[in-house]
């Protein structure tokens, strides 16, 4: 069921290469762009909800666009210039033209000292300002004079837009996966997840599915309250969910379990990490990070986790210029996409089963059961999985409750299941 081959991860790459450039924000054109290039991987439909609609407790905000920015120096030269890179300005820059000292400039830019090649990531989402990123080695060359500062930008009543993708499985129970659209050239942080989504839904699109999958492609904060607000009557569908962030780099995988904490979902992704034998990390819920705030606020509580490797804001290149395409690794988001639908098959596949000859154990060696294992070298654990399928599957234990109890890999219960149903010594309930 799993595998990404060399072309599809290829594939990846020119998909995010494409969108790398774009200048995303919580609303605008971006954004708009962003999903008209997803929608030729995977049939995303576009939503616009108004400036001015009320979500909860928020309001969605004016809509921003850029067309152009720059600084030039005393002798007119651009110094800084957002068509070589859109972090140069902040997020949500109000319209700007003027010539200003060095001093007020000074105190309109951002830079990294610690990391002084480096252009950092900042927003301005909710006080209207004006504002650059630069490196701060640029910013140390600077002389005194006076500085022409140029924002085309606009903050207009207008829409903030979403993606969302609904691959209907043979049940309304849905699976939900979400990402965040909003940042602009920065890869770990967002271009990784929209590509490891889109895989996703390719692969699960292929597959005859018990659940239901709901994609999301929403601004962070802003998009999910959004989707809440809008959906609410829906939200009871959702049984499981993944918020993938951060799922490109060299980092091994982390697990941050939903508020609930022992949700199928959180089971399921300990399951599946632990029978990779790949080295990982289960954290528990907080109310920081990504759009799980949203899904786990206590009036919602969704059994939704967060698929990561590196965390936000544990590695240096976080919220920087460095965090681009190079910074990447192709292994990991095929590693991404493996261990997201070992997850789904997980869930897919646990079902609960009776034990139609619960009297003291059946006779494996009579049925073929044990010649049928007979030549495998893993045959005494294919056994011991047998064992344990027979004696727990009385109605109340599930799969999953199974594989942690005898602490085997999912896939051995998986397989003893299927293998005993096929001699009538088992039924799905
Ligand atoms: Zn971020």
């Amino acid at each position: 069921m799993i595998g990404t081959s060399n072309d599809s991860s290829q594939d990846l790459f020119g998909l995010m290469s494409r969108l790398y450039p774009l200048c995303r924000s919580i609303t605008g054109d971006g954004v708009r762009q962003t999903l008209k290039i997803l929608q030729e991987y995977i049939p995303i439909e576009i939503r616009e909800v108004a400036t001015g609609t009320q979500v909860f407790d928020w309001t969605v905000p004016k809509e921003w666009n850029i067309r152009d920015a720059y600084i030039k120096n005393p002798e007119g030269r651009k110094i800084v210039d957002f068509q070589a890179c859109n972090l140069h300005v902040v997020s949500y820059s109000a319209p700007i033209r003027k010539k200003v000292s060095l001093e007020i400039l000074k105190a309109h830019c951002f830079t990294l000292p610690q990391h002084p090649q480096w252009v950092p990531y900042r927003t301005s989402y909710y006080k209207e300002d004006w504002g650059f990123c630069l490196s701060h080695q640029q910013l140390q060359e600077l002389t005194d004079g006076d500085y022409e500062v140029f924002i085309d930008s606009s903050l207009k009543e207008g829409h903030l837009t979403y993606g969302e993708c609904f691959l209907p499985g043979s049940t309304d129970d849905e699976i939900l996966i979400s990402v965040h659209v909003c940042h602009p050239s920065l890869a770990n942080d967002n271009l990784s997840s929209m590509a490891v989504a889109s895989s996703l839904y390719q692969q699960l699109s292929r597959l005859s599915l018990r659940y239901s999958y709901r994609f999301l492609f929403i601004p962070g904060t802003i998009g999910s309250i959004t989707w809440l607000s809008q959906n609410e009557s829906r939200v009871s569908r959702i049984r499981h969910g993944l918020v993938l962030a951060c799922v490109g780099d060299a980092g091994s995988i982390t697990y941050k379990r939903s508020r609930r904490g022992n949700a199928e979902i959180d089971r399921a992704a300990a399951q599946v990490l632990r029978d990779s034998g790949a080295e990982h990390r289960l954290t528990d819920f907080s109310p920081y990070g990504y759009d799980e705030r949203q899904f786990c606020s206590p009036g919602f509580d969704l059994a939704v986790g967060c698929f990561m490797r590196t965390p936000h804001g544990t590695f240096p290149e976080y919220h920087t210029s460095a965090d681009n395409l190079e910074f990447l690794r192709p292994e990991s988001i095929a590693d991404s996409i493996s261990k997201c639908m070992g997850i789904f098959q997980l869930l897919e596949q646990n079902k609960t089963y009776i034990n139609l000859n619960p009297k003291c154990e059946p006779q494996l060696g009579r049925r073929g059961l044990y010649s049928s294992i007979g030549g495998q070298t893993d045959g005494k654990i294919r056994e011991l999985a047998m064992l344990w399928v027979l004696n727990l599957s009385d109605g109340t234990h599930n799969l999953l409750d199974i594989a942690e109890k005898a602490h085997l890999d999912f896939g051995l219960i998986h397989d003893a299941a299927s293998n005993l149903s096929r001699h009538d010594l088992l039924k799905e309930i």
